[in-house]
């Protein structure tokens, strides 16, 4: 399945909830989910959301995630057979698993707006991973390795005006911000009470296990 390139704010519209893929206009009256409440086409203002089955509810809350994530079906599911495969709660085992990928954490520590702009900093090459090369998003980071921005990449416009707001917003307790060298550690797997994403995983795992 190909990557979804079409106007972002109509997952959200789609999926009736906020999930965050624009960056700081997700946190103003310009997003679309508060000012257009309806579902997304040409006759959505017309439709109700109606009663939804259990396959239903299990079934969007997995596409959220997904969506959230920016993850294809395939790798998704890939990702929950290794959760699956994980000792511990499978549905935390898979948010632990999308957490632990370098656009999530390029993101987390404040070095991009969205994990969309983040997955694209990666791709183009403005970071390293324990002072290499690291341009691919899906890489799964471990307890000390450090995410830093690239010496060259410093001086581009986008990155200035995100090296200028750092650190205004907390990063998550399990990664380390250090802004005067605009690095990341992480200090630990996040536990789920770390995570601030809004999905119930158990809808998921029930999804997968029938
Ligand atoms: Fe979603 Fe952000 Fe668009 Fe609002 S502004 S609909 S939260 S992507």
């Amino acid at each position: 399945m190909a990557r979804y390139t079409g106007p972002v704010c109509r997952l959200c519209r789609r999926e009736g909830a906020k999930l965050y893929l624009k960056g700081d206009r997700c946190y103003t009256g310009k997003c679309s989910v508060d000012r257009r409440t309806y579902v997304p086409g040409q006759h959505g203002q017309g439709r109700r959301r109606g009663k939804v089955s259990e396959y239903g509810l299990q079934l969007r809350e997995k596409q959220k995630t997904r969506r959230i994530y920016g993850i294809l079906e395939g790798q998704f599911r890939a990702y929950f057979k290794k959760a699956e495969r994980q000792k511990g709660v499978t549905g935390e085992n898979l948010l632990r698993l999308l957490e632990r990928r370098l656009d999530n954490v390029v993101f987390r520590l404040g070095f991009a707006r969205s994990r969309n702009e983040a997955r694209q900093m990666v791709l183009h090459n403005h970071f390293t991973l324990n002072g290499r090369k690291a341009n691919v998003p899906s890489i799964q980071l471990r307890v000390g390795d450090v995410v830093q921005i690239k010496e060259k990449s410093k001086d581009m416009p986008l990155l200035q005006e995100i090296i200028a707001g750092l650190g205004q917003k907390a990063s998550p307790v399990w990664l380390d911000l250090d802004v005067n060298n605009l690095s990341g550690r992480v200090l630990a797997f996040p536990n789920r009470e770390d995570i601030d994403t809004n999905v119930q995983e158990h809808l998921i795992v029930e999804l997968y296990s029938r």
